[in-house]
C-alpha cells in the first residue's frame, strides 16, 4: 500500500548532474520516493526521501519545465530521468505526469533517457516507439529469480515482465541497455542465477549491460535489516567484512563497499560469463573509482556528448572489439 501526496515543486525541474556521463544532460525527478520500494534503493538515504511506502508527486513539473525551457538560451539535447525515482512506478498520478512530460519533451525535440524497473503502459510505449531515435532506455534487472526479486524489489514487476519489456522496446527500435545494479553478493553474483540471466539477455538481443555491486549506507542497511530475516541479512552483510569506506563520484558521497578484491572478482566473473554470451559489460566508474572501470553510459550516447571516454578498461579485449557508439544498443 502506497501513500501518494501531490506537492508543488519549488526548486528547478532541470537539474545539472555532477556525473561525467551526464555532462550536458540535466536530470528530472518526477517524485520523491518510489512505489517500487527496492530494499537496496540508494535514494533511501536522501534528505527528500519521504519514507517507505510514500511517494510525493511534483504535480507542477510540466508548468515549471515549460517555463524553464522558454527561458533557456541553449536547450538541452536530452534529459535523463533520475534513477532516484522511477517514471514508470505503478502510481496513476506518476504515470500520467510521466506521459505529459515525455510528450512535451519529445515534441520539443528533446531526447529522453531513463532507467526503469517499472511496467511501461501501452500508451507510453506507443509514444516512445513513435520517437524511437530520441529515446535511450535502460531497464534495471538484477535477477531472473522471481523470489529474490520479490524480496528485494517488492513493488516492481517480476523479472519475466521486464524481460518482455526489453524485447518490446528493442522491437520498437529503441536503444535499450540493461543495468545489472546492484549485483547482490552471494545471491546473484555467480552460478546459474548469473549465467541464466545473461543467457536470457543475450537471447533477447541485448549485447551490452552496465554493472555494479551493492554498496551500503546507514538508511539502506536499516531497510535490509527491517525487511529480511536475521539469517538472510547476516549472510548478505557478511560479504562486507572487512568493511571499507569508499568515496564514490555518485552524489560525491562515502559508502560502505565490498572490499576491492571482492568487487573486482565479482565484476570480472560477470564480464567473463557475459562475454561467453556475447555481451559487453561496462563497469560503473562513478561507483568504482578505485577499480579499472569506465563510463557506464547511464544516459546513452548522444551526438553532442562526443565519444564517451573509456579509461583503463577492465576488459580491454571486449572494449576494443565491441565498443562502438553506433551499435544498436548502448
Ligand atoms: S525502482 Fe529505482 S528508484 Fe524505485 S525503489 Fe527501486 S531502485 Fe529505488
Amino acid at each position: 500500500m502506497v501513500t501518494v501526496t501531490l506537492a508543488q515543486r519549488k526548486s528547478a525541474v532541470l537539474t545539472p548532474s555532477g556525473l561525467a556521463c551526464l555532462a550536458g544532460i540535466p536530470t528530472i525527478n518526477l517524485t520523491a520516493g518510489c512505489a517500487h520500494g527496492c530494499l537496496y534503493c540508494y535514494s533511501q538515504g536522501y534528505s527528500c526521501y519521504p519514507g517507505p511506502g510514500r511517494v510525493v508527486v511534483y504535480a507542477n513539473t510540466l508548468e515549471k519545465l515549460k517555463s524553464e525551457l522558454t527561458r533557456k538560451r541553449k536547450r538541452p539535447q536530452a534529459v535523463y530521468f533520475s534513477p532516484a525515482s522511477d517514471l514508470f512506478q505503478p502510481v496513476p498520478e506518476v504515470l500520467e505526469l510521466a506521459y505529459v512530460i515525455l510528450e512535451y519533451l519529445l515534441t520539443q525535440g528533446i531526447g529522453v533517457a531513463f532507467l526503469s524497473k517499472g511496467r511501461i503502459p501501452e500508451r507510453h510505449m506507443k509514444l516512445l516507439r513513435s520517437k524511437a531515435d530520441m529515446i535511450r532506455a535502460q531497464i534495471g534487472l538484477v535477477t531472473l529469480d522471481a523470489n529474490v526479486a520479490a524480496r528485494f524489489e517488492p513493488g516492481a514487476p517480476p523479472p519475466v515482465d521486464r524481460m518482455a519489456q526489453i524485447r518490446s522496446l528493442r522491437a520498437g527500435g529503441i536503444r535499450t541497455q540493461v543495468r545489472l545494479d546492484p549485483i547482490l553478493p552471494g545471491l546473484t553474483d555467480d552460478g546459474e542465477p548469473l549465467d541464466g540471466l545473461l543467457a536470457a539477455l543475450a537471447q533477447a538481443g541485448v549485447d551490452c549491460i552496465a554493472a555494479s555491486t551493492l554498496f551500503l549506507r546507514p538508511a539502506l542497511a536499516n531497510a535490509l535489516k527491517a525487511a529480511l530475516t536475521e539469517v538472510e541479512c547476516r549472510n548478505l552483510l557478511a560479504h562486507f567484512k572487512p568493511s571499507g569506506r569508499l568515496a564514490i563520484h555518485a552524489e560525491n558521497s562515502t559508502v560502505t563497499a565490498l572490499p576491492p578484491d571482492h568487487r573486482r572478482q565479482i565484476l570480472t566473473r560477470v564480464a567473463d560469463v557475459a562475454r561467453r554470451h556475447g555481451i559487453l559489460v561496462k563497469v560503473c566508474a562513478c561507483k568504482n573509482p578505485d577499480l579499472p572501470s569506465q563510463c557506464c553510459g547511464i544516459a546513452g550516447d548522444w551526438p553532442a556528448n562526443g565519444p564517451q571516454a573509456i579509461q583503463h578498461p577492465l576488459f580491454p579485449d571486449i572494449e576494443r572489439t565491441r565498443h562502438d557508439p553506433a551499435d544498436s544498443t548502448e
